[in-house]
């Protein structure tokens, strides 16, 4: 098409939005993209990566305490804030630095500014001018949402700004019950705040195993995390030099910095989308089919904005499964089942496939493999904490089809899992490969004692 400035063009440089004009390019498109704020995205910039730096940091002081049982002395350690964050833009801008030569070794131009779309192929560049496109790809993310309004949700931080915070908070109080609640909880309990998390349903994450949920739970009480369910925040007040948060159930609590995550929207406001045809759907997310083409059959739709699974690993393989379709002439459907998960709290979670409540649900048979055992270590640490692996089987095919893990390096052992579940290992395999030891994932080939229910077992 002789009219267009570009084969595509690209609202977002995040996950999804990168690697879609990178592989298109490759194909030997013309490509450019549009970004508002910093490349790279939620991920890079405010999201996955400087979320698992702060974990790391958090981590320390559990692992001073913890070398006493091995005969270190670890002298008085501090803490300093201030360095950490600087440690983390230093880090996060080296990245955003190293996704713009990606892209320029691509040949992809790169345009710092916001992009709405004034008809199906014309881009309005905020500021400056417009562009004709053959495709169009909305990669737009997502942003906090903050629920219903309340009297000082002003005096309120999500996530984007808590990693900007030039005072360390004392104590702190986070509203929400999905994984970055419980990650930050996680965060600023291991640094030293005392943290209180406030979640209005009976338990906090909501749609993990709920075996896990309750472990992960008792474990964060047992480390000093204050966790209150069924109650949410009603007010938000300044009391001298500090905020007094009044709950729903008529307690108070005094806090230095109050965190709302609550949820994710996708950014479907303000680029012209409703405008011009494009459907939202019912989740608030571009409605598209499985090669992530939205309802005008130029335009593209991939990552949070659709609001499909908002995992970075999942943005990215539809941004290369579209450049691929529309570009690489070969059409590629993204398969959205089985995709690992983790939650950097303390423990960690490492999960893939059914939790035990879908299987149940989707099932004719469901059996449950379950150990909870403390680890190795710490036996000579000290620490009281407990590790659960749980395997989740099809009775009838005898496929593996969901494998939950708490504990350290959950996250990792619940990465090679995915594979074996992926591949519809049955239990039998598990029990076939033989253990590697002392670890704690042998547990899950070693497993053979079948549970009926939910039943939370005591720590052997
Ligand atoms: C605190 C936090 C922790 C997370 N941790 C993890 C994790 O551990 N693992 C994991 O897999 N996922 C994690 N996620 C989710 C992950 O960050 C997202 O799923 C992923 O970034 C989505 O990529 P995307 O390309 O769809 O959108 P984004 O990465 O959000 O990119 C969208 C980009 O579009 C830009 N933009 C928006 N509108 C316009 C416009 N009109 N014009 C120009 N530019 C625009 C935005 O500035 C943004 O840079 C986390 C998210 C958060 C918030």
């Amino acid at each position: 098409m002789a009219d267009n400035d570009v084969d595509l063009f690209v609202i977002g440089g995040g996950s999804g939005g990168v690697r879609a004009a990178r592989i298109a390019a490759e194909h030997g498109a013309n490509v450019m993209v549009a970004e508002e704020y910093r490349l790279g995205g939620t991920c890079v910039i405010r999201g996955c990566i400087p979320k698992k730096l702060l974990v790391y940091a958090s981590r320390f002081h559990a692992e001073f305490e913890d070398a006493a049982g091995f005969g270190w002395t670890v002298p008085h350690a501090s803490f300093d804030w201030t360095t950490l964050i600087a440690n983390k833009d230093r880090e996060i801008a080296r990245l955003e630095a190293a996704y713009g030569v990606t892209l320029a070794k691509a040949s992809v131009k790169v345009v710092k500014t916001r992009a709405a779309l004034l008809d199906a192929h014309t881009i309005q560049l905020a500021d400056g001018p417009r562009l004709r496109a053959r495709y169009v790809l909305i990669a737009t993310g997502g942003a906090p949402s903050y629920g219903d309004p309340i009297p000082g949700i002003e005096r309120v931080i999500s996530s984007n700004e808590a990693f900007h915070l030039t005072d360390f908070p004392r104590r702190v109080l986070i509203q929400g019950g999905g994984y970055i609640a419980v990650e930050f909880a996680g965060i600023f309990a291991g640094l030293g705040s005392h943290v209180t998390l406030i979640y209005r349903g009976e338990n906090i994450l909501r749609g993990f195993d709920d075996d896990v949920r309750q472990h992960v739970r008792v474990e964060m009480e047992a480390h000093g995390i204050r966790v209150l369910t069924g109650c949410k925040v009603a007010a938000v007040d300044v009391a001298s030099g500090h905020f007094m948060v009044r709950l729903s159930s008529g307690n108070q609590v005094p806090a230095d910095r109050v965190m709302f995550a609550t949820g994710r929207v996708p950014n479907t406001a303000k680029i012209g989308l409703k405008e011009i045809g494009v459907e939202i759907a019912a989740n608030r997310g571009v409605a598209v089919d499985e090669y992530s083409r939205t309802t005008v059959p130029n335009i593209y739709a991939v990552g949070d904005v659709t609001n499909r699974i908002n995992l970075t690993p999942v943005a990215i393989r539809e941004g290369h499964a579209f450049a691929d379709t529309v570009f690489g002439g070969r059409p590629t459907a993204v398969d959205h089942t089985n995709v690992p998960t983790a939650v950097f709290s303390d423990p960690e979670i490492g999960t893939v496939g059914l939790t035990e409540a879908q299987a149940r649900e989707r099932l004719a048979r469901t059996d449950i493999y379950k150990a909870m055992f403390k680890p190795l270590k710490a036996t000579l640490s000290g620490r009281d904490t407990s590790v659960l692996m749980k395997l989740v089987v099809d009775g009838l095919s005898e496929r593996v089809v969901g494998c939950h893990v708490v504990g350290e390096g959950a996250a990792e052992i619940a990465q090679i899992a995915a594979i074996a579940v992926k591949m519809g290992a049955k239990k039998a395999d598990f029990d076939a490969t033989i253990a590697l030891h002392p670890t704690a994932s042998e547990e899950l080939v070693t497993m053979r004692k079948r549970f009926a229910s939910f039943a939370r077992m005591a720590a052997e």
